[in-house]
């Protein structure tokens, strides 16, 4: 996976402590580097030797941090360093900078989280506790004692509080990605809603018409030819008046089962991008076939050329007829079907047009008897 990749799959906590890790290693670089020279100007060697040292694993922090868009091992290293240099500066001899120390809670709750911070903080409260009390004997920086029993207590009573506004905060996060999952899930079905039909399970109407204009968009600008089938099914008023509405529902849905198994057998390639994740063929579903209306139903072919058309039109007529409906047995099912062709070369042909043309095709085929087939074209005149 390359950089940028990694950076997009990131989550936005994720990206969160890499800017802060970022910066504050780029602070370091800076900060080490004038220990560094200030110590070599002082001849302190091996304090300045530490200081270069600082500022070049910082630097090596940043690369792995910008190669590997992972916080966690340079996250270990910061926290490491952080509350080395604290306790250096809480133990000090001479000038008193615990208060530094109070740093320590909030960067370790944000970079390794509740559990493991509370874990680091408790390792690091037994060190300043066996560190106060051992300071004298240690030689190290003589605390009155008031003061570091005001310290410890300072100290931990940040620890804690930072524990808990930590705790809060992911749960909040994790709250709100889970809504957001919840609503993404939410707008896909809502989308299948508003583009499909509900008996057949096809596009409607209206996403027949957006995926018409992206698929005549995509045959012009590539010159494809692009076919529209129409399809009606034949005296379907009669079929409901004598087997009933539920039964014409049942003939309504065996006809969208023969279009997809037709369209699937037949080997029509439809394409409508460039991008093979985004082919409706590619991801099994049938995105060209829709119900146009009640017992209408139109397909858009692309890539097909009108020979093609007609034969898998006429398979279709011919899987129609052979629909049979339980408990129906004298049931007779047939449809006409009209068909529009576009070259990919006419510019002045509109999407309109073409469902147009199909439809004076269909009208062909119901005025000459219907159970048939009729390409319109090259397109009679309107
Ligand atoms: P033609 O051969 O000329 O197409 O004749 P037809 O009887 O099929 O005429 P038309 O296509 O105009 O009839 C459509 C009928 O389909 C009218 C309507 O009552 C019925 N219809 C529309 N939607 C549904 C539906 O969802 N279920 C059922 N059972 N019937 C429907
Ligand atoms: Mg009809």
């Amino acid at each position: 996976m390359r950089t940028s990749e990694k950076r997009d799959s990131l989550t936005t906590d994720t990206r969160r402590k890499i800017k802060f890790l970022q910066l504050t290693f780029f602070i370091g670089i800076g900060i080490s580097l004038i220990f560094g020279a200030s110590a070599t100007f002082e001849q302190r060697y091996i304090l300045s030797g530490i200081g270069y040292f600082l500022a070049l694993s910082f630097a090596i922090s940043l690369l792995h941090i910008h190669y590997t868009q992972n916080p966690l091992i340079t996250s270990y290293f910061m926290i490491l360093t952080i509350s080395a240099f604290i306790f250096y500066m809480t133990f000090k001899p001479g000038i008193n900078h615990s208060p530094w120390g109070l740093i320590l809670p909030g960067v370790t709750m944000f970079l390794l989280g509740c559990r493991k911070g509370a874990a680091w903080l408790a390792f690091y409260f037994s060190l300043l506790v066996i560190g106060s009390f051992n300071a004298v004997a240690w030689d190290l920086y003589p605390y009155p004692p008031a003061y570091q029993a005001r310290y410890l207590a300072a100290f931990f009573s940040v620890a804690i509080i930072t524990f808990f506004y930590e705790k809060t905060r992911q749960a909040a996060h994790e709250k709100s990605i889970a809504l957001l999952d919840e609503l993404s899930e939410k707008n896909r079905i809502l989308s299948e809603i508003a583009n499909r039909d509900g008996l057949t399970g096809l596009l409607n109407h209206r996403a027949l018409h957006e995926q018409l204009q992206l698929a005549f968009a995509e045959a012009s600008r590539y010159k494809y030819p692009l076919s529209l089938i129409m399809l009606d099914i034949d005296n379907f008023k009669s079929i409901n008046d004598r087997w009933g509405h539920p039964i014409g529902d049942k003939v309504i849905k065996q006809v969208s089962a023969v279009l997809k198994s037709t369209l699937r057998g037949s080997d029509v390639r439809i394409r409508f991008s460039e991008d093979p994740a985004d082919d409706p063929t590619q991801a099994g579903s049938f995105q060209t076939a829709a119900r146009y209306g009640g017992d209408e139903f139109v397909l858009l072919l692309l890539h097909c050329s009108d020979d093609h058309v007609l034969r898998v039109a006429k398979r279709l007529l011919n899987n129609i007829r052979s629909i049979s409906i339980q408990a129906c047995d004298h049931i007779k099912v047939t449809a006409s079907i009209g068909i529009s062709f576009f070259d990919g070369q006419d510019v002045t042909l509109t999407p309109r047009q073409l469902v147009e043309q199909a439809d004076q095709a269909l009208y062909i085929v119901k005025e000459q008897g219907r159970n048939n087939v009729h390409l319109n074209y090259p397109p009679l005149a309107n």
